[in-house]
């Protein structure tokens, strides 16, 4: 079954491996994802992201370009296999030539240091989808947890404080643009300003249901029943901590069993069309039953197994994401 995957962090590995002194390829690597398991895995469009860590980088926006320039390179060498797309119309194209797609897109709406110039600047690079933050507060927003330390020491979803009037002016340049609002990683308060200010659909790419696994990363049934309502789509994350509510000492795997879990619920409250997948290959840790990209075929037997209909199956892989392609690409 073909394959739209929403998320993975492989150009931060390659261009992590790149400081160290080592060349790794897209082609065929060791990580979750290179290109020869994609072809194994029948995908058809891939979003890589560029992600910055702001507490290890001086100049986020440096960072941020010279990731574009790798994956731009690796697009460069490999371009018998796949092709960068900027619109739904490239997309088409590239599975009618029978070559992969690959959408270049943002974790890290700092990098763009709060200037609505450098944003349209990473839209003329082909950046079409773009998280408004990562794990830390930048110019636009604020990110999902509250982390305490002392006796009450925890993470806690943080519904408190919304996006920023910077955050306002973003959303409204994106949704012109054409440019995919990702509310993955984003706070409580933060989402319901995205609701709220915007009118098109958006996703989170690579987010969970809450009522599954308690994390604040992961969406309430409140979030997935709007966001069906919207037309927009939650891609499955494959992180172990997304999955399940682990008790201490257990060992953190990753079922697909699990993924199946969230996809049977997310249905349930949201309709089948909110449902899409967003492994975070490369970006998560911990024991995967879904070890790499070549192994997809693997949740399609299991979705197959557990009653899931040719049509909805078709829907998560693919439909329900290239609906949203469609919708906001310009
Ligand atoms: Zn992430």
């Amino acid at each position: 079954m073909r394959a739209a995957d929403m998320h993975c962090d492989t150009i931060y590995e390659i261009y992590e491996g790149y400081k160290r002194g080592e060349s790794v390829s897209l082609r065929n690597n060791s990580l979750h994802l290179d290109l020869e398991k994609m072809k194994k895995g029948d995908y058809g469009i891939q979003n890589f992201a560029v992600y910055v860590n702001l507490k290890k980088t001086e100049n986020p926006f440096l960072e941020a370009m010279e990731m574009i320039d790798i994956f731009y390179q690796e697009m460069k060498a490999n371009e018998d296999l796949i092709h960068v797309v900027k619109s739904y119309e490239d997309i088409e194209k590239n599975w009618r030539e029978e070559k992969m797609s690959a959408m270049l897109t943002l974790e890290e709406g700092g990098v763009c240091l709060g200037n609505t110039r450098l944003l349209r600047d990473f839209y003329r690079l082909g950046v079409r989808m773009m998280t408004l933050t990562w794990n830390y507060p930048n110019e636009l927003a604020c990110p999902n947890r509250i982390v305490t330390e002392g006796p009450d020491k925890g993470c806690y979803p943080d519904t408190e404080h919304g996006l920023t009037q910077k955050g306002m002016e973003f959303l409204e340049e994106m949704e012109d643009l054409g440019m995919i609002i990702d509310i993955s990683h984003l706070n409580d308060a933060g989402i319901w300003d995205v609701f709220a200010h915007t009118r098109k659909p958006f996703v989170a790419s690579h987010s969970n249901a809450r009522a599954l696994a308690s994390h604040p990363r992961n969406l309430t049934d409140e979030m997935i029943r709007a966001l069906g309502e919207r037309g927009g789509v939650a891609g499955i994350n494959y992180c172990p901590a997304f999955l399940h509510d682990w008790a201490d000492g257990e060992t953190k795997k990753s079922m697909i069993a699990h993924m199946t879990g969230h996809m049977k619920h997310m249905k349930q409250v949201g309709g089948i069309g909110c449902i899409g997948l967003g492994s975070d290959f490369d970006g998560i840790v911990g024991e995967l039953e879904l070890a790499h990209g070549g192994k997809l075929p693997m949740l399609e037997a299991e979705m197959k197994r557990q009653g899931f209909l040719p049509s909805e199956i078709e829907a998560i892989f693919y439909g329900n994401v290239m609906r949203v392609y469609r919708d906001v690409l310009s």
